[in-house]
Formats: C-alpha cells, sequence, structure tokens
C-alpha cells in the first residue's frame, strides 16, 4: 500500500501520560504466564488518507470499540512476542528486538495493512519497557513478555482492506513458560493442519491459532501436551504447538546432523529463537546443521534405529522445550533425553542451546544480539 505523503510512526512525536494509580506488583510465584500487565502500554493509530497518529504511552486501559469493528468479524489481527531481561548490573535488555519488528512488519503486509517504520516502532516500545522497568522481576529464567499487537479498527461488516488500524503494545511480566525442563510428549497430528502452502503459516497472525485449540485438547485427552503438526501426504515434520521443532539425529548417511523444517514452503513460522539456533550451532561447527525437509517415517526409522538423539521445540516463551514421546496413531516413539544424565530431563544439545541463549539474553555472554536499553 502506498504510504504517500502522510506521516509514518514517528517516536519524537511520542507523548507520555504516567499512571496516578500504579497497581500492585505480583509476587513471582503468582506469573502465570500473561495475566498480569504492567501499568502502562503504548499506542498509535492509523487512518487511511492521514497517516499516523503521535505514538502515545497511557495507563494501562480497555478499548471501547464499535461492535463492527473489522478485527472483531474477519481477524484482522498480528502480534509479536518478545522479551525484555533484567541483568545482574540491572541493565535492561532485548533480545534481537529489530527481529521482531520485522516479523510484525511481514505479518502487517499480509493483513493487507499499510507499511510502517519498524525502527521507529520499536524506540516508542524501548521507552515503554523503560518506564515499566520496576515490573521486569529480577530473577532467572523471568522476563517481561512483551506483545505488540496490530488490529483493524474500521466498524463496517463489508469485508474489505481497513481504513484504520491501531498498533499497541502491552507487557507482563513472566517466569518460565514450562517449569524446569519438563520433557513434553506429543501428538503426531495428521488429521487437522496448522498451515498449509499458500496459507499463512509464515505469519504471525491471530486466525492461525485459535483453530489450534480444538485439536490441542484432543491430544490432550490422548495425554499429549502438545502437537506435532504433520502436513501432506508425506507427512512433514513442521512445527510443534506453537514452538519451531528441531531434531537432534544420526542421518542416514551416517553424519550426526542437527535438522529442522526449511522456511521454504511457508508452511513455518520463522521463529527468531529458531534462528539464534541455526546460527549459534552453525558456529560451533561441530556436526551438520540442516534446514530442510523431513516427515515422520522418517523419524519413526531413526527411533527404530536408535540414531535420534533428542529432539526439542523452541520459541521465545521457553527457549527449548525438550520432547521424550511422540504418539503417533496410538504409537508410543520414546526420543532419548541425556543418557549420562536422565534426571536433567533434557538432551545435552538442548541445554547447550538453552544455557547459551540464557546466557546472552541476560548479558553474562556478551553478544550483539542482546540489546542494553
Ligand atoms: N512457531 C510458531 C507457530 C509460533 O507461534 C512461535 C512463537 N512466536 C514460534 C514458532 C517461535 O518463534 P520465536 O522463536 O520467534 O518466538
Amino acid at each position: 500500500l502506498e504510504k504517500g505523503e502522510f506521516p509514518d510512526i514517528d517516536s519524537t512525536k511520542l507523548k507520555i501520560e504516567l499512571t496516578k494509580n500504579p497497581k500492585k506488583k505480583p509476587e513471582p510465584d503468582a506469573m502465570k504466564f500473561g495475566i498480569n500487565f504492567t501499568d502502562h502500554m503504548l499506542e498509535v493509530d492509523w487512518i487511511k488518507d492521514q497517516g499516523f497518529s503521535a505514538p502515545r504511552i497511557l495507563p494501562y486501559h480497555n478499548f471501547q470499540m464499535d461492535p463492527a469493528t473489522m478485527v472483531l468479524h474477519y481477524s484482522v489481527e498480528g502480534f509479536e512476542g518478545m522479551k525484555a531481561y533484567k541483568d545482574k548490573n540491572k541493565n535492561v535488555r532485548l533480545f534481537r528486538p529489530e527481529q521482531n519488528m520485522k516479523r510484525f512488519l511481514n505479518t502487517a503486509k499480509r493483513l493487507a495493512l499499510p507499511d510502517f517504520n519498524p525502527d521507529e516502532l520499536l524506540k516508542c516500545l524501548e521507552k515503554l519497557v523503560l518506564i515499566d522497568a520496576d515490573w521486569i522481576p529480577e530473577k532467572e529464567d523471568f522476563s517481561l513478555y512483551i506483545r505488540p499487537t496490530i488490529i483493524g479498527t474500521t466498524p463496517a461488516l463489508g469485508l474489505r482492506t481497513p481504513t484504520s488500524m491501531k498498533i499497541y503494545v502491552i507487557l507482563s511480566p513472566v517466569g518460565p513458560y514450562f517449569s524446569a525442563f519438563k520433557p513434553l510428549k506429543l501428538w503426531a497430528e495428521d488429521e487437522y493442519c496448522r498451515a498449509w502452502v499458500g496459507g499463512t503459516g509464515n505469519a504471525k497472525l491471530g486466525g492461525n491459532y485459535g483453530p489450534t485449540l480444538l485439536p490441542g485438547m484432543k491430544a490432550l485427552e490422548k495425554g499429549c501436551e502438545q502437537i506435532l503438526w504433520l502436513y501432506g501426504p508425506e507427512k512433514k515434520i513442521t512445527e510443534v504447538g506453537a514452538m519451531n521443532l528441531f531434531g537432534f539425529w544420526k542421518n542416514k548417511d551416517g553424519e550426526d546432523e542437527l535438522i529442522t523444517a526449511s522456511l521454504d514452503d511457508g508452511l513455518i513460522l520463522p521463529g527468531i529463537t529458531r534462528d539464534s539456533i541455526l546460527t549459534l550451532a552453525r558456529g560451533w561447527g561441530e556436526f551438520k546443521v540442516s534446514e530442510k525437509d523431513w516427515n515422520i517415517e522418517e523419524l519413526m526409522e531413526a527411533v527404530k534405529e536408535n540414531r535420534m538423539y533428542e529432539m526439542f521445540g523452541a520459541g521465545t516463551a521457553a527457549i527449548v522445550s525438550p520432547i521424550n514421546v511422540i504418539n503417533f496413531h496410538g504409537q508410543e516413539y520414546k526420543i532419548p533425553l541425556d543418557p549420562d544424565d536422565p534426571n536433567s530431563g533434557a538432551g545435552k544439545i538442548t541445554k547447550r542451546i538453552k544455557k547459551e541463549i540464557i546466557g546472552i539474553q541476560y548479558g553474562e555472554i556478551e553478544h550483539p544480539w542482546s540489546v542494553i536499553l
């Protein structure tokens, strides 16, 4: 869409109104994922032929909207998930935030929403995080979850490109997503699918997530916490729940290989954790690292031949989540954890990746991915 001569997001125009009624902060033990919100939020509006309003940081508040508002009917909604961390010197840090902004812009484009300047949005977001920095728990594995959101706000039932939208950012202090390394049982799902070629799997749209709840519930009834999403007649291995999926195995050629699905056919959300893991593992230079198609047959064969070393999900919320069982058509396939330390609940590579990424995120390891605000 043409931006024309209308104003883009401009962080120098940011208006700030601080709350007069600060909320009581939750104790770390009560920080279940995404239920507590900080004192402030960021908002910026766009109107066709007018451009973007000045961005505003305001006390956290409800929205009032017309019941016909487009987001409520046609899911014209996209979002991001990122985190702020406090290091031991009380610096506030973000992890590769420009990557989240880039993906957010791609999502907006997929929704036929207008372009915006992601760097300017990031500057406003950083200011918000600093204003609510007291909410960032100073405890290992705790952080401030950041949820940028974009919604079509045109109040009309006719399905057409929105003539107005809102970008907003809310913050939620969080503890560890899964309790320390509890390995997951996966239901290998070949009836429902999360994404398809030509669909929206590679964008972070709300519409991708709601429909996964029913298959998720059915998987739970069968004793599996998460879904392994298979795709197509070849039952390609794509993602796990709302995480990217990695396997570490000895492939058919006898090579040790870290494998994850490629982004080529648009089924996979390009995870920032995924990209970070690929970059780190390639940097180690100890084994082959591949982004390519693999399928459930190959996985089952590797398990039977004891060639699967470990598997894990990867995403911002948990960083890595070990997997120890895959149930396919009622048959359980056991995935090893660390044979030298079975009580650790995770495989060797899974643990090493978590340690390294946490080290970078909390500033224990100096790395350009960790940005001090
Ligand atoms: N896949 C899906 C479907 C997701 O929702 C997420 C979480 N954003 C991921 C993968 C992991 O992405 P990231 O590492 O950027 O959090």
